[in-house]
């Protein structure tokens, strides 16, 4: 759309901020354009929580032009939570009416002086006072706003301060790292937006063509057209459990005898109703579920691994109750789960009286409403892992990485995968870490998920496309295509699986040279099996090739390293818990992740120096200034 508000809200003035076309070349969108303004727009040392802080949504290029699973919007900041840089990609609408109301994104600066919510309407934007909206939940919120509006808004999590709170859009989150405390900080309960601004085609045809033959291949996919319509990410609760990267316990162990009882297979036979998708996806991985005669959001993979066995939680009601209670009060799954799975172990240990057992339900969901308000225990609970860490002890089966709770993983189960949460710029997480868990334990077609060869240089690459796909603007679950549906099909117990899977530990040399030369891809044609680039060369005319998709992607991680360096992060960051490089799993794996031998491997491949920050040269080969 070409333009970009500028909000501060101390003074209520309202501007544009000038996002000029070398930005747009070097990151395209989203993520990495946005940490990029984030990364000149603060200085260091800012408060998160504090009036210089900046919160920034915006959208990639694909949102709303017609491309499917692209309703995404990106909210950046600098995290509460880690104190580093923070992006969430989330679904829902917002994404969509925020560019029909004729902007690519917005920047908001200071803090209002009473609770406010904003309205963008075709190039108009208003400040509205929200003290009839504050203190409601999300849910309750979204009906009170406008009909026909896309929405974000906060609950009393993200008004409170919680430091994982979330921001909800429709049933969609950007769960991670305390965005929706950035929110409140600022006083905002809400954002809304709808116009009826189209997006610019430079090649409408031919983009009305490929994007059919995109949504062909999406529908055709065994991955996005069978599997996540099916049985949505909880599929992976079996595959996980069986590789021993399920986490039991506070991740003492990566198996649970009761899995099943949880799985994604026993939702969609007892409690699924239908699945639903976001605006503009074909492949629709969301869960419906009925509980006690409501139909609600059911609970991704995620969930269901953090407050089920990582809790010893067989009860997948309960699971589906919380998850709904956290979406209402807006906290983040992944990191209640842990913090709940931590303070189960302290008070195990007797490091902290405080009612929570592992096994013992009955007293959850009082403790989500006490997190999400900041009452008695849940004071404590709402400050994450690692403050709890702090203040009561148990540091060594404290599981997060710069500040941020680990997703449903269990790192000594795949290790590629483990070296993705200590790598990750946002913290322990398995989005930013690159994924790598697909191609070790629950994908259709999985390597040695306890060597390390090829590990670092994989990782690297799924994080660079994970980001490119992020920047344009598109749902990452569009990137399972890129395995080709004749290797998911197979025969996992074949001589030909056998060798496709050896050989990708031999990939570890061609992969190191693609990134660290990913021009010569630049006379490759966009891949079949990668249709992002195409829809954006038809969209936008850039002259997209796989290269340059891969440089945006090698750039978006970069800025993040820069931002995270600048606020003092070192190579000492780049860690797991001693849980899981000093502890064999119980009665798992009997190894623990060998971290040091890829990290040193990953920064050769990224070109980051020995304490992991982007060297000169790096920076200059893709033509980023520091
Ligand atoms: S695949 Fe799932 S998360 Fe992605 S856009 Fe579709 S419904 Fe949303």
């Amino acid at each position: 759309m070409g333009r970009f508000l500028d909000i501060d809200l101390s003074t209520g003035k309202v501007g544009e901020y000038d996002v000029t076309d070398e930005m747009l070349e070097e990151y395209l969108g989203s993520k990495g354009l946005a940490t990029r303004i984030l990364y000149d727009t603060l200085s260091k040392g800012v408060d998160p929580l504090g009036e210089e802080n900046v919160f920034i949504v915006n959208t990639g290029p694909l949102v709303n032009s017609g491309a499917p699973c692209t309703s995404r919007f990106n909210v950046t900041t600098k995290s509460p939570l880690t104190g580093g840089v923070l992006s969430c990609n989330c679904g829902g609408n917002f994404g969509m009416f925020l560019k029909r109301a004729g902007f690519d994104g917005l920047i908001l600066r200071g803090k209002a002086s009473k609770p406010t919510w904003i309205h963008i309407e075709n190039g108009e934007v208003e400040l509205k006072d929200a003290g009839d909206l504050w203190g409601l939940t999300t849910e309750e919120a979204q009906e009170k706003l406008p009909k026909g509006t896309g929405k974000m808004v906060i609950g009393p999590a993200g008004e409170n301060k919680v430091l994982y709170a979330c921001i909800i859009s429709q049933e969609r989150a950007a769960g991670r790292g305390g965005a929706g405390a950035v929110m409140g900080s600022k006083n905002i309960k809400a954002i809304t937006a709808k116009g009826n601004h189209k997006v610019p085609k430079a090649n409408p045809e031919k983009f009305k063509k490929d994007i059919k033959k995109w949504v062909e291949i999406l529908k055709e996919h065994p991955s996005t057209g069978e599997m996540m319509p099916e049985y949505g990410t909880g599929v992976f609760i079996n595959r996980c459990n069986a590789a021993n990267t399920l986490p039991t316990h506070n991740f003492k162990r990566g198996s649970f005898a009761e899995a099943d009882a949880i799985s994604g297979e026993t939702l969609a036979e007892t409690r699924l109703t239908g699945n639903f998708g976001c605006a503009s996806c074909v492949i629709k991985c969301g869960r419906r579920v009925e509980v006690d005669g409501k139909d609600i959001k059911g609970p991704e993979y995620e969930t269901l691994g953090l407050l089920g066995p990582n809790l010893e939680n067989k009860d997948l009601g309960k699971i589906l109750e919380w998850n709904y209670q956290a979406d209402l009060v807006g906290v983040d799954t992944v990191s209640l789960g842990n913090v709940l799975g931590f303070a189960m172990e302290l008070n195990e240990n007797g490091l902290w009286d405080n009612g929570l057992e592992f096994g013992k339900v009955d007293n959850i969901s009082g403790v989500i409403d006490d997190i999400a308000h900041r009452r008695g225990i849940g004071d404590d609970l709402a400050d994450g892992v690692k403050r709890l860490s702090e203040k009561y002890g148990g540091k060594d089966y404290a599981m997060e990485v710069k500040g941020m709770e680990l997703p449903a993983y269990e790192p000594r189960g795949a290790v590629g995968h483990a070296l993705g949460y200590a790598i990750a710029n946002r913290g322990g997480c398995h989005i930013g870490g690159g994924y790598m868990v697909y191609f070790e334990a629950n994908g259709p077609l999985t390597m040695d998920p306890l060597t390390t060869r090829a590990k670092p240089q994989l990782t690297a690459m799924l994080q660079t496309m994970l980001d490119a796909l992020s920047d344009s603007g598109s749902c990452q679950f569009t990137g399972f295509t890129t395995v080709p549906k004749q290797a998911i099909e197979l025969n996992p117990h074949g001589n030909v699986y056998r060798v496709v899977a050896k050989s990708l530990e031999l990939m570890g040399p061609m992969v190191e040279l693609i990134l660290r030369f990913p021009k010569m891809l630049a006379f490759v044609p966009p891949l079949a099996l990668m249709q992002h680039p195409r829809a954006i060369n038809d969209l936008t005319g850039m002259k997209m090739t796989f290269g340059k998709f891969l440089e945006i992607g090698l750039r978006t991680y970069l800025i993040e390293r820069l931002f995270n360096a600048r606020e003092g992060f070192t190579g000492a960051d780049d860690t797991l818990p001693r849980r899981s490089t000093h502890q064999v799993q119980e009665g798992g794996t009997e190894t623990t992740v060998p971290l040091n031998r890829m990290i040193r491997i990953y920064y050769r491949v990224r070109g980051l120096d020995a304490d992991g920050a982007p060297k000169h040269d790096t920076l200059r080969r893709l033509g980023m200034r520091a």
